[in-house]
Order: structure tokens, then sequence, then C-alpha cells
């Protein structure tokens, strides 16, 4: 069910049901934070595996500071500077904080998401909310009430709706739990923004391997299409395929030769921030068309690009 007003969003929330909320990210499936029974539904309706820590979201970093959680220097000088938005913060977790949200951690990721309406409900609850993105993992992450009201509408207490996602791609993962900050997953917030405030190098080992067991969500496999998806051009996989039978994800260009109902271009101006907004409503879109192949076009590495490329390449182990 589509909701758009914050009393029946309230209701959910405190019936111990789940809540999809809008922010500028994507769609979160979201509980009650202190309600270990409520997170459990998270996990249950996603089918998300039960080592794969969720989010805490709340309206300002007081209200985590009343919850036992605090950000060292460098992460206060980020929060100063890009909170609300999409940037989490990976910190020791307190007593106060359910296992089930930390899958057994002993650090807790927290966000405050920049969204006008989510802001008013997380300012009007006595608790953070504990939210991944609203869709059965594995999937494509919502970026539309639309595309959460199809797949988990039957299985939910309802879905606010916000309007379309700003910012289109996951938030960007730092973690303060070591001397140098940490990215654990590329997002939202470019590298290179955070690095120029923080005014040193991000510790990026972690990034690596996709498996590793500190960012669990990172799992290799994510956001996969039905259709198989390739990242190249249409011109390298014309041993296998012909162009009519190509979807294509492009940057600025469509491609002469690929039907053009059967291409989706994210940016003409080339603006990386437009096709990040873009990207999953793309990859939506191009999974519709019933293709044999979708090729997606290689992203320029830098600012939103390299999350971009990062979302692709999961998308496209499929
Ligand atoms: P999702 O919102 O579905 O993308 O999932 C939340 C993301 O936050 C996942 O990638 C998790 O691995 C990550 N995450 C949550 N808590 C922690 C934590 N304590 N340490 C590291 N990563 C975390
Ligand atoms: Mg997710």
């Amino acid at each position: 069910m589509i909701i758009t007003n914050l009393k029946d969003a309230k209701q959910i929330l405190e019936a111990g049901e789940l809540l999809a909320i809008p922010t500028e990210t994507v769609y979160g499936l979201a509980a009650n934070g202190f309600n270990g029974k409520a997170i459990a539904k998270i996990y249950e309706v996603k089918n998300r595996p039960q080592f794969n820590p969720l989010i805490l979201h709340s309206n300002s970093l007081e209200r985590f500071k009343e919850w036992g959680l605090f950000l060292p220097e460098a992460a206060l000088q980020l929060a100063k500077k890009f909170s609300p938005g999409p940037i989490t913060f990976v910190v020791p977790k307190s007593e106060l904080i359910p296992d089930i949200v930390t899958a057994g951690h002993t650090t807790v990721a927290i966000r405050i998401p920049n969204h006008p309406l989510v802001l008013e409900l997380l300012a009007q609850l006595p608790f953070p909310l504990a939210a991944p993105s609203a869709n059965i993992s594995g999937t494509v992450s919502p970026t539309t009430a639309l595309h959460v009201e199809k797949q988990l509408g039957k299985l939910i207490g309802g879905v606010l709706d916000g309007g379309a996602c700003t910012i289109g791609l996951e938030s960007t993962i730092v973690s303060f739990v070591h001397e140098q900050a940490q990215l654990l997953r590329l997002g939202g917030l470019s590298v290179e923004a955070i690095e120029d405030v923080l005014g040193m190098p991000l510790d990026k080992s972690k990034l690596i391997n996709n498996d590793n067991p500190e960012a669990p969500g990172m799992l290799s496999k994510h956001y996969a299409p039905a259709t198989k998806l390739r990242i190249g051009n249409p011109e390298d996989f014309l041993d296998e395929y012909n162009y009519d039978e190509m979807g294509f994800i492009a940057f600025e260009k469509a491609n002469p030769n690929i039907p053009i109902s059967q291409q989706l271009v994210l940016s003409t101006s080339g603006d990386l921030e437009e096709a990040a907004q873009k990207l999953f409503g793309a990859i939506r879109e191009a999974d519709r068309l019933k293709v044999k192949i979708i090729i997606a076009e290689e992203f320029p590495n830098e600012h939103l690009g390299r999350a971009i490329n990062d979302r692709l390449s999961r998308a496209g182990r499929n």
C-alpha cells in the first residue's frame, strides 16, 4: 500500500511492521531500530543473509549521541559538511543497539538521510530506523515508491511515497574504527569529496575483495537483472549477438546500430550525477526489453563514475 502521510507511517512503525521509506539515495525498508522482532522481518522479507548488517537512520547526531553512539573528530568533520546526505559512518556500537542490527558485529553503521519527509518522520520517532535497501536481496535497488510496491507491496505495512530518489545510488560507507578511515562501499558521495575534507586518503584496501567480512553487503553478486548484463562496447559482443538482440545502457550517446527503443542514455550532457540518479531505473527498464543481452558502457572512473562502475560490475555477474 502506497501512503503519503506521516501519521500512518508512524503507526506502521510503532506496530512493529515494516515501512518502506524514501531517501535521497534509494528507498529503504525500515523497522523500529530498537525492536529486534520487527528487524527480523527485514531479513525475512528481503531474504537477506543473516550476516549482513543494517544501517541505523536518524535525523541528527544528537539523537545518535543519546543512544550512546559517537563520531570521532574526522567523522564529525565529514558529518558537518555532508550530513544529512549520502554518507554512512561505521562506529563502535552501544549496548542499546540490538545485535540483529549489526549482525553480531561490535560496530554499527549510522546515517542521516537527506529527505525532508523522512527527516520529519525521524524527528517524530523515539527510536532510530534500521533500514537496508527496499528490495529482495541481490536485485536492483528501488528508486521510486512504485518499484518497492511492485516487488514488496504485499509483504510489508506500507510504502511512504516521497518521489523519485535524487541521488539514486546507495550511501558511501566509511569506517572509523581504525586509525585511518576506511572506505567500505563506494556510493552517492564521491571519494574525492571525502578525501578533500579529510585532507588525507581513505584506506581502500577493504574494497578490493568484494566478499570481505567487514562489509558483507558488498557481496559480489548484487543488483542483478534477469537478463544477462555485461560491461563493454556493443562491438565487442558481435561474435555472439547481433545489434537487434542488444539492449544498451550508455553514458552520453546512443549507439547508431542498436534500435533506439532498446537504448537508455543516462546523461546527454555527460553529467555523472544525473547518470547515477538514473542508473537503477535504467537497469530495470533494460531488463523489461526482453533483449538477449544488456550491454552497459564503462563510465569514467572518477567521482560518481566509480560507484556507477561498481554497481554495473556487480549487476554483470549474473
Ligand atoms: P544496504 O542498505 O542494503 O545496502 O545494506 C547496508 C550496508 O551497510 C551493507 O553493505 C552492510 O554491509 C553495511 N554495513 C552495515 N553495518 C555495517 C558494519 N557494522 N560494518 C560494516 N558494514 C556495515
Ligand atoms: Mg542493498
